[in-house]
């Protein structure tokens, strides 16, 4: 026998046994968001390299160590998408969709990112992307995060905390950087490789870093919140108050900076404590730059993704999936022109009960094995297609679930005949 072929590392088959938490999620999502008017836009899984270069920044990790970067065979330089605002943000220029208009959008799909493969963190896994562009105002910031909160108390999950913080413009956040810079430069003995490395490109990520040893160091630092600049303080005050009108709790976390470049003022994150360390399961924020730095007109926008792996995860520990759906009727076959009759008999039954799930004994099977699949189908009602019976125009009808007799129904009233048997019970 040849070897077999392995998936590849970090991206999993979600199973038909995993599916209905996957569904339930992605179905009460989408109604949340057409509830908000949120309207949904898919773009390609492949993008120009130079796009996530530009959108995300040179000296993320994302960029610096986690694409699927690969040359086509047009020699251009493609990437496997590993986050969806930007190619949502390049789709809105590409189709002339901003010159003041206003866009609530989402998305869903696979990321891949080359990452070290754990619980809660693969190199495929899959994001609800929600995005409002053209919107300025505080009042948005606050109704996407209630649009989240609102999406966890649908979904039952519980074990989720708000942090917000604000990163003001990039000039306010430029003095703070250097400020910082100088704090970490005169400690620099202190920092690990890792920090060391970003001190140059990028120092607000140290605040990030997860290394205990270098949590003290981070706790001393100066704050980012100190040097915001009038109107971002003010964009960030309302934010937390529309918050605390609306009663969704949050904390003001003022070492949240998120790992993407492109933020500016609002960022937050739901964390939980459920996940071991993958703590994040949903992070946005504000990017009003963005646009204007991939070509487009100047044009606000503030979002967020889902982590729908890790959410899922989180539904199945609440125990809040609901049961797949099992056959309500099950259609046994006995004896040779039953076998051929059996699927035309119900395909005219799917035409008449479209509401009714109907499963036919496939692959033929003695009496007694075919009673059995249709027990464990979960299925409510027997038919029992016979030669007998159908030399007689009839079909038998044997309740599963309760103490009941087999009982026979002529073909031409077939239909009625098993939804008043369905009906029948409980
Ligand atoms: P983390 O700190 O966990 O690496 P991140 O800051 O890189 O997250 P984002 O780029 O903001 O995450 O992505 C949004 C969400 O997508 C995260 O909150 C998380 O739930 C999820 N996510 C990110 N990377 C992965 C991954 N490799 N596997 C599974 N989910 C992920
Ligand atoms: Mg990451």
């Amino acid at each position: 026998m040849p070897a077999q072929i392995q998936p590849v590392r970090g991206m999993n088959d979600v199973l038909p046994a995993q599916i209905g938490a996957w569904q339930h999620l992605e179905a009460s999502a989408r109604e949340l968001l057409t509830e908000y008017g949120y309207e949904e836009i898919r773009v390609p899984v492949v993008e120009h390299t130079e796009l996530f270069k530009r959108a995300i920044g040179e000296f993320t990790d994302v960029v610096e160590k986690e694409m699927y970067t690969f040359t086509d065979q047009g020699g251009e330089s493609l990437t496997l998408r590993p986050e969806a605002t930007a190619g949502i943000m390049r789709a809105a220029v590409s189709n002339g969709m901003l010159r003041g208009q206003r866009h609530k959008l989402w998305c869903m799909g696979p990321m891949f990112r080359h990452e070290r493969p754990q619980k809660g963190r693969y190199r495929q896994f899959y994001q609800l992307d929600v995005e409002a562009i053209g919107f300025a105002g505080a009042d948005v910031d606050a109704e996407l995060i209630a649009l989240t909160a609102r999406l966890w108390h649908r979904l039952g999950i519980a074990r989720v905390r708000l942090q917000i913080n604000s990163l003001g413009t990039p000039e306010s956040r430029g003095l703070y950087r250097e400020q910082l810079t100088a704090y970490l430069r005169a400690r620099e003995s202190q920092l690990d490789a890792d920090s060391r490395r970003r001190l140059e490109g990028n120092p607000l990520r140290i605040l990030d870093s997860k290394n205990p040893e270098m949590q003290e160091l981070i706790r001393a630092a100066p704050l980012l919140t100190d040097h915001l600049d009038p109107e971002s303080r003010e964009h960030f005050e309302a934010l937390c108050n529309t918050l605390q009108d609306i009663g969704v709790p949050y904390e003001v976390n003022p070492r949240l900076v998120r790992g993407l470049d492109y933020y500016s003022r609002t960022v937050f994150e739901w964390i939980t404590d459920a996940l071991g360390a993958q703590d994040a399961v949903c992070s946005g924020g504000r990017y009003d730059g963005l646009i204007a730095q991939l070509g487009g007109e100047p044009t606000p926008g503030v979002g967020f993704a889902m982590g729908v792996d890790r959410a899922v995860e989180l539904l199945a520990q609440a125990q809040r999936i609901p049961p797949g759906r099992t056959p309500d009727v099950y259609v046994v076959v006995n004896g040779t022109r039953a076998a051929a009759a059996g699927l035309g008999l119900v395909e005219r039954l799917r035409n008449e009960l479209p509401q009714r799930r109907f499963e036919l004994n496939l692959g033929g099977g003695n009496f007694k094995t075919q009673f059995r699949r249709a027990d464990r189908s979960g299925a409510a009602l027997a038919l029992i297609v016979g030669d007998d019976e159908l030399a007689r125009g009839v079909v038998s009808m044997k309740p599963l679930r309760q103490e009941a007799g087999q009982s026979e129904c002529p073909i031409g009233a077939l239909a009625a005949g098993v939804e008043a048997a369905l009906n029948l019970r409980g």
